[in-house]
C-alpha cells in the first residue's frame, strides 16, 4: 500500500531546543508530584477507616465487566451509558497512546539509548494514529453529550438541597468543578486534534498521516496558513496542549476528576448484599457510628466515589415525599466532613479546616436526625447508583447510634416497647397472633408439635392487621386447596426483626431473632414460606438458617404451574406493585407476574416497575413513624401513578401485607375509592378459582 510505503512516524519534540525539553520535563515532574501528593492524602484518609474484608475473585470479575462495559452507568439511562462508554474508552486509548510515546521516546530512546528498540513507527504507528483519531473523536462526542445532558436535566443535576434553606449552604463550587472537569477534558482533546492538524500541514501532508483522518481534515482546513504559519501554530498548540494535560494531572486528586480512580475502586470493593445482610454490631457497649473514627475505609471511599449524578436523589421516595433526605447529599456531607477531618482541601473550596476534630458526632450533627429517620431502606439508591455506593448500611449504622443515645422518633419508640414486651409491633398478646385461624378449615398444623414440609412464618401485619388478615386467610385456603403441607408457630412466632434491625435497634433484633430461632429448633420442617417480604429478607440473609426461605407467591406459582390450582379467566386490567423487599432485595419479579397473568388479567406495567419500583413508604421502621408532615406520602404518589395508567386499570395488585395497609389508606386519601381496588395476588387467585361468584 502506498500509505505504508513511506517512513511512518514522528518526532515528539520536533524542532524543540534542549532548554524547552528540560522545561517540559521539569513541569511534568511537578505535575506528577502534585498528583502523587493528592492521591496519597486521599489514601491516608481511607486508611483512617476501620477494616472491612471485601475483595473476591468473583467481585473482581464482575467489576472488570461492569467497568469495561459501563453497565452500571446505563441504569435507567442507556444513552448516558453509550456516551460515557465513548468517554471512558476514548480516555483509556488516549492514555495508553501517551504512555506508548513515553515508553518509546523517554525510556527506550532517552534513558536506555536504544534507538533500534523503538517501535513507535512503521505499521504500528499507522494503526496507532488511526485508533487514536477514532477514539479521540468518540471521546469528544461523548463529552459533548454529557455536557448537554447536564444542562438539560437541571433537577437531577442541580445541587438544591431538601434539608436546608437556600441561604444555609453554598454548592456553587460543585457546579464550577463539574464545568471545569468537562471543559478541561474537552479542551485537551480539541487542542490535541488541532496540534495534529497543524503538524500534518507544517510537514506538507505526509501521505501515511491520512489515516489520522481528523487531523488530516484539520490540516486541510488550515492549509491556507502555509507551512510557516502552521509550524508556528503547531509550536504554540504543542505547549497549550501539553501544559493543559499536565494541569489536568495535577488537578485530578483535588477535584471531581478523582472519580476516575475512586469509582473503579468502589466498584471493585462494593458488596451488593450489604443492605440485605447488615453488619453485626461489634461493640455492644457503643453500637453504631458515634464518630467518623467508626466508619470503614469502604464508606470513606464511597463518599469520594460519588459523581453527584443525582440518580439516587431522583429515585429516593423520602426525597420525593418532601422528607429532608437526599441520599446524594448524605454522601456528600460525609465526604466534606471526612475531608475536613483529614485536612484535604479541594481546589474549589471545601475541605480542610485547621484543628477540625475527628470525634465529632455524625448522627444528628453532620447528618440531621430527621434525615436519618426518613429513610425507608428501600434500596432504590443503592440499586441505581452507578458506582457501588452503599447508602443503607451507613444510614443504619448512624441510626444505631441514635437509638443508643435515645434520639428516637416517638412512634418508633412505642413500636420498640411493644416488640420488647409482646414480640409484635401491635402490642397484642402472643395468644392473639393466630386468632386469624379461627374458622379456617382445616385448622393449620402447630408445627411445634406436628411436622410439615413448610413452616409458614406469617409475620405481624398478616397476623394482626384486619385488612391483611383477610389475605392471610385466603392464602391458607389456597395452600389447603393446593395440598401444601404447612404448619404455623402460633404464639411461638415473634416479629422477624427485619425492620427493627433497619431502624437501628440491634439488641431488640437479636432478641427477636433468638426467640424465633429457638422455636424453629423445636419444630420439624424442611422449608420456610413467609407472607411478608421484609421477613423473607432477614430470614434468608440474617438468621443463618440451613433451610430455603421462599415467598408465598413462589409456592402459589408452583401450585398453579403444576395444575394443583386451576383457574378460570378474569377479564380486566391490573397493575402490579413490586414490593422493595420482594423485588430489589429478593430479586423475585416473575412469580407474581406469572400468577397475575394466570388469572387472565391484562397486566399493565407502571413506568416504575421491577428494580425501578417506587417504595410504599413502610420499610425500615417508617410504618411505625408519623408521616403526617410529608408533602405527599410515597404510597399516595404510587397510587397516582397507577391511576394515571387509565380508567381500564381496575386492580392495584400487591404481594406484601404492609402494602395492603399502605395502599388501601392511600386510595382513600387520594380520593380514588371506587376507581381502583387494592387486591393481594392471593385474592385474585381466589376470585379466579370461583368465577361463578366472582365480583369482577
Ligand atoms: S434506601 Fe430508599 S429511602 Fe433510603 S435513602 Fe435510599 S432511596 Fe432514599
Ligand atoms: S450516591 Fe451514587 S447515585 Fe447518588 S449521586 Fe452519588 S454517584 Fe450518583
Amino acid at each position: 500500500m502506498a500509505v505504508l510505503a513511506t517512513v511512518e512516524g514522528r518526532e515528539v519534540f520536533e524542532s524543540f531546543g534542549v532548554s524547552a525539553i528540560v522545561v517540559f520535563y521539569v513541569l511534568s515532574l511537578v505535575a506528577i508530584l502534585i498528583f502523587v501528593y493528592g492521591a496519597w492524602r486521599r489514601f491516608a484518609k481511607y486508611r483512617r477507616g476501620t477494616a472491612t474484608g471485601r475483595l473476591t475473585l468473583r467481585r473482581l470479575a464482575v467489576a472488570i465487566g461492569d467497568i469495561s462495559s459501563q453497565r452500571t452507568i446505563g441504569k435507567r439511562d442507556p444513552a448516558v451509558r453509550v456516551a460515557h462508554f465513548f468517554v471512558f474508552w476514548g480516555f483509556m486509548v488516549l492514555l495508553v497512546g501517551t504512555t506508548i510515546i513515553a515508553i518509546d521516546a523517554d525510556i527506550i530512546k532517552f534513558i536506555l539509548n536504544k534507538p533500534e528498540w523503538q517501535f513507535w513507527n512503521g505499521t504500528f504507528y499507522v494503526v496507532y494514529a488511526f485508533l487514536l483519531d477514532l477514539f479521540g473523536l468518540g471521546f469528544i462526542a461523548g463529552l459533548l453529550f454529557l455536557g448537554f445532558k447536564r444542562r438539560s436535566e437541571p433537577f437531577r443535576l442541580s445541587y438544591e438541597r431538601v434539608d436546608r434553606e437556600p441561604d444555609e449552604y453554598d454548592r456553587s463550587g460543585y457546579s464550577l468543578d463539574d464545568r471545569a472537569f468537562l471543559g478541561l477534558l474537552l479542551f485537551i482533546a480539541v487542542s490535541g486534534f488541532l496540534l495534529e492538524g497543524f503538524r500534518i500541514a507544517a510537514n506538507d501532508f505526509p501521505s501515511f498521516e491520512v489515516v489520522a483522518f481528523s487531523g488530516w481534515t484539520i490540516a486541510w482546513l488550515f492549509s491556507w496558513m502555509g507551512e510557516g504559519g502552521n509550524e508556528l501554530a503547531r509550536v504554540i498548540t504543542w505547549w497549550v496542549h501539553g501544559l493543559s494535560a499536565l494541569a489536568f494531572v495535577a488537578y485530578i486528586p483535588f477535584s471531581k476528576a478523582m472519580h476516575m480512580i475512586t469509582d473503579a475502586a468502589d466498584l471493585l470493593f462494593t458488596d451488593p448484599d450489604s443492605a440485605r445482610r447488615l453488619p453485626d454490631v461489634e461493640d455492644s457497649a457503643a453500637p453504631g457510628y458515634e464518630s467518623l473514627l467508626k466508619f470503614s475505609w469502604k464508606e470513606l471511599l464511597d463518599a469520594d466515589a460519588c459523581t453527584k449524578c443525582g440518580r439516587c436523589h431522583e429515585v429516593c421516595p423520602a426525597r420525593a415525599s418532601g422528607a429532608p433526605l437526599s441520599p446524594r447529599d448524605l454522601i456528600l456531607d460525609i465526604r466534606e466532613f471526612a475531608d475536613r477531618s483529614a485536612g484535604i482541601k479541594l481546589w474549589y473550596g471545601p475541605g480542610a479546616e485547621p484543628g477540625h476534630p475527628d470525634a465529632v458526632e455524625v448522627a444528628g450533627n453532620v447528618i440531621k436526625t430527621e434525615t436519618l429517620w426518613a429513610c425507608t431502606t428501600c434500596m432504590a439508591c443503592m440499586e441505581v447508583c452507578p458506582v457501588g455506593i452503599e447508602h443503607v448500611p451507613t444510614i443504619v449504622q448512624l441510626r444505631r447510634r441514635l437509638v443508643d443515645v435515645g434520639d428516637v422518633e416517638a412512634g418508633l419508640q412505642t413500636a420498640f416497647q411493644s416488640l420488647t414486651r409482646a414480640g409484635n409491633s401491635f402490642g397484642k398478646s402472643a395468644k392473639q397472633r393466630a386468632r386469624w385461624t379461627k374458622g379456617v378449615d382445616p385448622k393449620p398444623k402447630d408445627i411445634r408439635t406436628e411436622a410439615a414440609e413448610y413452616l409458614w412464618f406469617v409475620g405481624d401485619y398478616a397476623s394482626f392487621d384486619p385488612r391483611a388478615v383477610e389475605v392471610t386467610r385466603t392464602v391458607a385456603g389456597l395452600f389447603g386447596r393446593a395440598s401444601v403441607d404447612f404448619g404455623i408457630l402460633y404464639e411461638g412466632e415473634h416479629n422477624s426483626g427485619n425492620d427493627v434491625r433497619r431502624a437501628g435497634e440491634e439488641g431488640l433484633f437479636e432478641m427477636l431473632r433468638d426467640n424465633n430461632r429457638d422455636v424453629f429448633g423445636e419444630s420439624q420442617f424442611s422449608k420456610i414460606v413467609t407472607t411478608d417480604p421484609h421477613s423473607l429478607n432477614t430470614l434468608s440473609n440474617e438468621y443463618d438458617l440451613e433451610v430455603p426461605v421462599v415467598h408465598y407467591t413462589e409456592v402459589l406459582d408452583s401450585a398453579v404451574s403444576s395444575a394443583k390450582l386451576n383457574l378460570d379467566s378474569l377479564e380486566a386490567s391490573a397493575t402490579y406493585h413490586d414490593p422493595c423487599y420482594l423485588g430489589r432485595y429478593a430479586e423475585e419479579y416473575e412469580a407474581p407476574r406469572r400468577l397475575i397473568r394466570a388469572t387472565g388479567l391484562d397486566l399493565i406495567e407502571m413506568g416504575r416497575c421491577r428494580e425501578d419500583s417506587f417504595c410504599c413508604g413502610a420499610g425500615g421502621g417508617r410504618i411505625w413513624m408519623d408521616d403526617s408532615d410529608l408533602d405527599e406520602r410515597p404510597a399516595e404518589n404510587r397510587i397516582r401513578e397507577a391511576v394515571s395508567l387509565g380508567e381500564h386499570v381496575r386492580f392495584f395488585v400487591v404481594a406484601c401485607p404492609k402494602d395492603m395497609v399502605m395502599y388501601t389508606d392511600a386510595v382513600k386519601t387520594t380520593g380514588n375509592e371506587g376507581r381502583i381496588e387494592v387486591v393481594d395476588i392471593a385474592q385474585l387467585l381466589e376470585r379466579a378459582l370461583v368465577t361463578d361468584e366472582a365480583t369482577v
